[in-house]
């Protein structure tokens, strides 16, 4: 009764032979939905019970000066890991999300400028302002898509850049027509990754230095989220970096989805 689902791959063999390989990935799949499904519900479930201590802990944390402290040294612990345990549970509902819906990202209008100058004073204030983020948008030029979900991917950039980048450090983001449609770049000029890195970076809660990452916070979900938004928008995230020169990160959106406000 169950749908069957086929991989077929053909190889040419000199003139006249083919090889026709058949795959039956059923069994694959539906073990890849139980999967999504579980870390959907645990998720779910997790947030309740999370928002009753996050909340106990912010009234704690008024009368805070009234514990000795060594309690108050505990109570900032107790409120940091679950702030940060709350933003895993976020990310990992976001991408769990993203990966079980079955349609394709809304197609609404949006100003680029804006939203990129909105990321930018974001990215500023999580900095302390000790980064030099450089816009570079072409304000004629606008996307179709669903707002929400580029802010997400958008942010997880740029956000990266200012984590991983040594305070001083210059981020470019450049919005601007490419040969296939437009693309948005994140451009640092950071520490790099090395090359053997890059084609796991987008793989869930992959890390390249686990400890600097645990520093910033980070939860290894980001670039997970930035590639599955870019594939329900019929578009793809590239990566290039190189060690001692900065990393760079660019979001290829496809003409469908482009178009400049002056047509309309
Ligand atoms: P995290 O939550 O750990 O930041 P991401 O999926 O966003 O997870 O990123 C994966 C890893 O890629 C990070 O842990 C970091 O090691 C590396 N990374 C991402 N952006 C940059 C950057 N701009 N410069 C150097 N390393 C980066």
């Amino acid at each position: 009764s169950e749908e069957r689902m086929l991989e077929y791959h053909i190889t040419l063999f000199g003139k006249n032979e083919r090889l026709l390989l058949v795959r039956d990935c059923t069994k694959m799949q539906r073990l890849e939905r139980m999967r999504q499904d579980f870390v959907a519900n645990v998720s779910h479930e997790l947030r309740t019970p999370l928002t009753v201590l996050a909340g106990y802990l912010e009234t704690f944390s008024d009368y805070a000066d009234e514990l000795p402290p060594r309690w108050q040294r505990g109570l900032a612990l107790m409120s940091q890991q679950s702030a940060r345990m709350e933003h895993l549970v976020t990310e990992l509902l976001t991408l769990s999300r993203l990966e079980t819906s079955e349609f394709k990202a809304e197609a609404t209008p949006i100003d680029m400028g804006p939203l990129l100058a909105t990321i930018r004073t974001d990215a500023l204030a999580l900095s302390g302002h000790k980064h030099n983020i450089v816009l570079n948008v072409d304000e004629q030029l606008q996307l179709r898509g669903s707002i929400n979900e580029l802010r997400s991917a958008f942010s997880n950039l740029v956000f990266n850049a200012v984590k991983y980048t040594p305070d001083g450090s210059t981020i470019t983001l450049s919005w601007q027509l490419d040969n296939q449609g437009a693309q948005l770049s994140v451009q640092d000029n950071g520490p790099g990754i090395d090359n053997k890195h890059l084609r796991f970076l987008t793989q869930r809660f992959y890390r390249v230095d686990d400890s600097r990452s645990s520093q910033t916070g980070g939860t290894g979900l980001g670039l997970a989220i930035v590639k599955h938004v870019m594939l329900r928008h019929q578009g793809h995230l590239d990566i290039s970096s190189c060690i001692g020169q900065g990393s760079c990160f660019t979001c290829h959106f496809p003409a469908s989805l482009i178009y400049t406000p002056d047509f309309i």
